[in-house]
């Protein structure tokens, strides 16, 4: 984004408008121009030092939610220095600035309130959602990442406080694959709770009501999709966090009219599909031999097993044969055919067997090479459950994804524990590396953020019209490139993080090729995609006003 001269700030607005504000780093000729004299301590510093002196008060927290609440608080007043240290200290700063520590932010979103982020588009706004989304300071919208709060993480409906996920993914659009913050745009449906706890939480900052359901809720959501395409034609909607009936029909409903995707549908599935690849370079199998249990069948859990029936239909499998490798249990048991209360998403997938509800007797029962954990159930992966797969396979991939942490369904150093270290494990939350016998093994993070902001920033690089699952396929391919040897020798099936803003441009590169061989792309074709998407990334520097 260009800063025209007739729209700069000066003086207090210009120290209070984050984009713009370098706060003591602004030199002596801009203080001059910009009506900034007096108004700062006379010292001037470089970007560098503020890193510093951020780092050393980021370093006296002593809880994660303090420095959530210290990062939220510098993002609120200069942009460019949160970027530089996010970007510079991704290890350390994603665990704060999204899951895990995002899920406890937003369980107390209205007692840690400072400012305002992002839009609230709340169901009084019924016939006038456009008004509301002109009210956004920024025309140039690139993503505009939405909930409406009902299934946050694994922590159910949040209401209004929901709006910490909006607000820290395209953090991570930003901090990850180099989006403008100007062309970022988070935003809270707010239709009402049916938390209890909340509404009866005097500090609660949403619209105290239960949720719009039926057709009130499908009107409320058209209309505000047709709002974005009036107020941002062209941005990237991605659905976030809703509730699995709703972000199921929603997808169904706009993916093929507009530009949109569901991460916890799609995003998951590219990143658990690339780390079923990596696990598979670990154990030596083949893609088309693998049989999948899904503990789980929610819209994660189909999500990824769509994907990866598509990537066994690639392999060479036909279709019903790669849907008869995927096995599923719910809250009630194995997902089989004579059960006569499955939803429509989990039908395609009943098995003809027997019914049964036990976990372990499942494992022993389908004997699957892969057992993915997205039930929201923590530690349901029992030492019983484990050492089962430990016996069926002699390196079983255990796949832990419930986030945030507590709710994992196992640890890392459970899985390797009660597997003789045998197991190739990845987890939706961090776990520390575990040394065991001598050898350390580092579990990978199945983080959607290796994912979604590199498809967000390939279907910019094409002015892409849609987002298609050969897009997500793309880029589960193209991460499971970029996990060095070394990473998988320690049995990790992720690339280090630090390389995250690399394999973010290399995502792109594959999402925007998907887009132009597929008659998807608006944008003339560039001779050389990485340089043009590298050109469009941006980077937290400060640039001089004057
Ligand atoms: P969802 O509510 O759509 O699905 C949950 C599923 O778990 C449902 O099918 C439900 O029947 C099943 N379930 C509930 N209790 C169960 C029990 N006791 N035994 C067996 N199954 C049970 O939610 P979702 O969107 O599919 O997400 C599920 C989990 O996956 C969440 O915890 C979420 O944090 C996690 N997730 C992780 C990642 C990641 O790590 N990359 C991404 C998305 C979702």
């Amino acid at each position: 984004m260009t800063i025209e001269p007739d729209d700069m700030p000066t003086g207090v607005d210009l120290l209070h408008d984050p984009l713009r504000n370098k706060g003591t780093a602004f030199s002596a000729t801009e203080r001059d121009a910009l009506a900034l004299r007096g108004l700062l301590p006379p010292r001037i510093f470089t970007l560098d030092d503020q890193v510093d002196r951020a780092l050393e008060m980021y370093g006296h927290k002593t809880t994660d939610i303090e420095k959530y609440i210290f990062l939220i608080s510098l993002q609120d007043r200069n942009e460019t220095l949160f970027y530089r240290l996010v970007v510079d200290h991704v290890v350390e700063m994603l665990p704060i600035i999204y899951t895990p520590t995002v899920g406890d932010a937003c369980q107390a979103y209205g007692h840690i309130f400072r400012r305002p982020r992002g839009l609230y588009v709340t169901a009084n706004d019924c016939g006038r959602m456009r008004d509301v989304l002109r009210n956004w300071r920024a025309r140039e919208v690139q993503v505009i990442v939405v909930t409406d709060g009902e299934r946050i993480l694994g922590l159910g409906d949040l209401g209004a406080y929901g709006m910490g996920i909006p607000v820290g993914k395209l953090s991570l659009y930003t901090a990850l694959a180099g989006i403008h913050p100007a062309e970022c745009l988070p935003v809270m449906l707010d239709v009402g709770t049916d938390n209890e706890t909340l509404l009866d939480d005097p500090l609660y900052t949403g619209l105290m009501q239960h949720r719009l359901r039926g057709e009130a809720y499908a009107e409320f959501i058209d209309e505000f999709v047709m709002a974005c395409q009036d107020a941002f034609p062209g941005a990237l909607i991605q659905f976030e966090d809703f509730a699995t009936r709703n972000a199921i029909t929603l997808l169904e409903r706009y993916r093929d009219t507009i530009l949109c995707f569901n991460d916890d549908i799609q995003g998951t599935a590219a990143v658990t599909l690339a780390g079923v690849v990596a696990g598979l370079r670990i154990t030596g199998q083949a893609l088309t031999d693998q049989r999948l249990l899904f503990y789980g069948a929610g819209a994660a859990a189909t999500g990824i097993a769509d994907l990866i029936v598509c990537a066994m239909v690639h392999a060479g499998l036909d279709r019903e044969t790669a849907r008869r490798r995927c096995w599923f249990i719910d809250s009630k048991g194995l997902v089989v055919a004579s059960r006569n209360d499955l939803a429509p998403h989990k039908r395609p997938y009943a098995q003809e067997e027997e019914f049964i509800t036990d976990l372990a007797a499942s494992v022993a029962r389908v004997r699957p090479t892969a057992l993915i954990g997205v039930s929201g159930q923590p530690r349901t992966f029992t030492e019983a459950v484990v050492t089962e797969m430990g016996q069926v396979n002699e390196r079983p991939l255990i796949f832990a994804l419930s986030n945030p942490t507590k709710k994992a369904e196992c640890s890392a150093e459970e899985a390797y524990r009660w597997t003789g270290g045998r197991a190739v494990f990845a987890s939706g939350s961090p776990f520390p590396a575990v040394t065991l016998d001598g050898k350390r093994l580092t579990p990978g993070q199945g983080n959607n953020a290796y994912i979604f902001p590199g498809v967000g920033l390939g279907t910019i690089a094409a002015k892409a019209t849609r987002v298609t699952d050969e897009m997500f396929y793309a880029a589960a391919n193209t991460l499971c490139e970029q996990v060095p040897d070394e990473m998988l020798e320690q049995g990790s099936v992720y690339p280090p993080l630090t390389s995250i803003r690399e394999v973010s441009a290399r995502i792109a590169v594959a999402v925007a090729e998907q887009a132009f061989s597929s008659g998807l792309a608006t944008a003339p074709k560039p001779d050389d995609m990485l340089a043009h998407v590298r050109s469009l990334m941006y980077e937290p520097v400060y640039r001089s006003y004057i």
